[in-house]
């Protein structure tokens, strides 16, 4: 496995590749690997003849109030995983390398970044899509791999690749839980023991809103039992609970047969923020 760090020695290598006519699959990520992350990385290496793995903390996808500095690292670690896996190379540029002095174009999506994710941290999905149309750039693939844990963020990035024509496939993966429910996310570090049993609650609110619309399909009643589930945790305060409609990536507020959903969620616990979703077919 070899860590590539310039943009340059980067497509220089995988354009080798793809002269060879070897297809790449691409993982981006931002480090600190679970088994979600593992998941998207067994998924590119069925698929392709090489799988490259972005580890990249994208600053400009947070907020100058938010986690940039103490976002988890650790790249030992996550080297030793990848290398495990068979991963060809790990991209990890710096961001100087990503954003050199002068740099000032950005990517924008217009409508499914407009509501939760988008409402809440309004400069996020501009940094999301501006990072990945570079890393898209730089590593070449044929397919990226993106969770379905961050729905809205796969949502948009989909829309971006067929409206830019980048000449590459999305493939959505299912996220993985811990044995709980609780998604697994690099974030979760961040929880204490109280937290992290807390925590649960919010897979358990989803859940109850899937039944609910599952039995009686009234979106008001089901997210309404979602929030009397998520109430029974002191010092959880609720960003959105709402049900998304796949072609808008706004609150749906009926639901019509056969139309994919996404009941998706942000809360706080004690000011640690974590989101979670369920996709729901009609
Ligand atoms: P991140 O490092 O958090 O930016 O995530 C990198 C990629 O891994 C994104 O496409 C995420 O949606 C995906 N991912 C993160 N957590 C999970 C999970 N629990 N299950 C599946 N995919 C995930």
């Amino acid at each position: 496995m070899q860590i590539l760090r310039t943009i340059h020695e980067t497509q220089q290598t995988l354009l080798q590749h793809k002269r060879r006519g070897q297809t790449i699959g691409f993982v981006p990520t931002m480090g600190y690997l679970h088994s979600g992350h593992i998941s998207l990385v067994r998924e590119a290496k069925k698929e392709n003849d090489i799988v490259v793995v972005s580890i990249f903390v994208n600053p400009t996808q947070f907020a100058p109030h938010e986690d940039l500095s103490k976002y988890p690292r650790d790249f030992e670690r996550d080297h030793s995983l990848l290398e495990a896996e068979g991963v060809a190379y790990i991209f990890y540029p710096s961001a100087e390398e990503i954003y050199p002095q002068g740099s000032q174009t950005e990517v924008t999506v217009k409508e499914k970044t407009r509501h939760f994710e988008g409402e809440f941290r309004p400069t996020h999905f501009a940094g999301v899509t501006t990072i990945v149309t570079i890393l898209l750039q730089c590593t070449l693939p044929d397919i990226m791999y993106l969770g379905q844990k961050d729905a809205q963020q796969a949502a948009v990035l989909t829309q971006m690749v067929s409206d830019l024509h980048i000449p590459c496939r999305v493939t959505v993966c299912p996220t993985i839980r811990e044995e709980d429910g609780l998604a697994k996310s690099s974030r979760n570090v961040y929880l204490t023991e109280k937290e992290r049993s807390q925590s649960v609650i919010i897979y358990k609110a989803l859940s109850a809103v899937y039944s609910e619309l599952e039995q009686n399909g009234n979106v008001a009643v089901a997210l309404e039992k979602g929030k009397l589930v998520l109430s029974e945790i002191e010092g959880i305060s609720i960003d959105y609970l709402a049900v998304a409609d796949d072609m808008r990536f706004a609150p749906a507020e009926q639901i019509e047969k056969e139309m994919k959903y996404y009941i998706i969620t942000a809360v706080r616990i004690n000011g640690k923020r974590l989101i979670d979703n369920l996709v729901f077919i009609a």
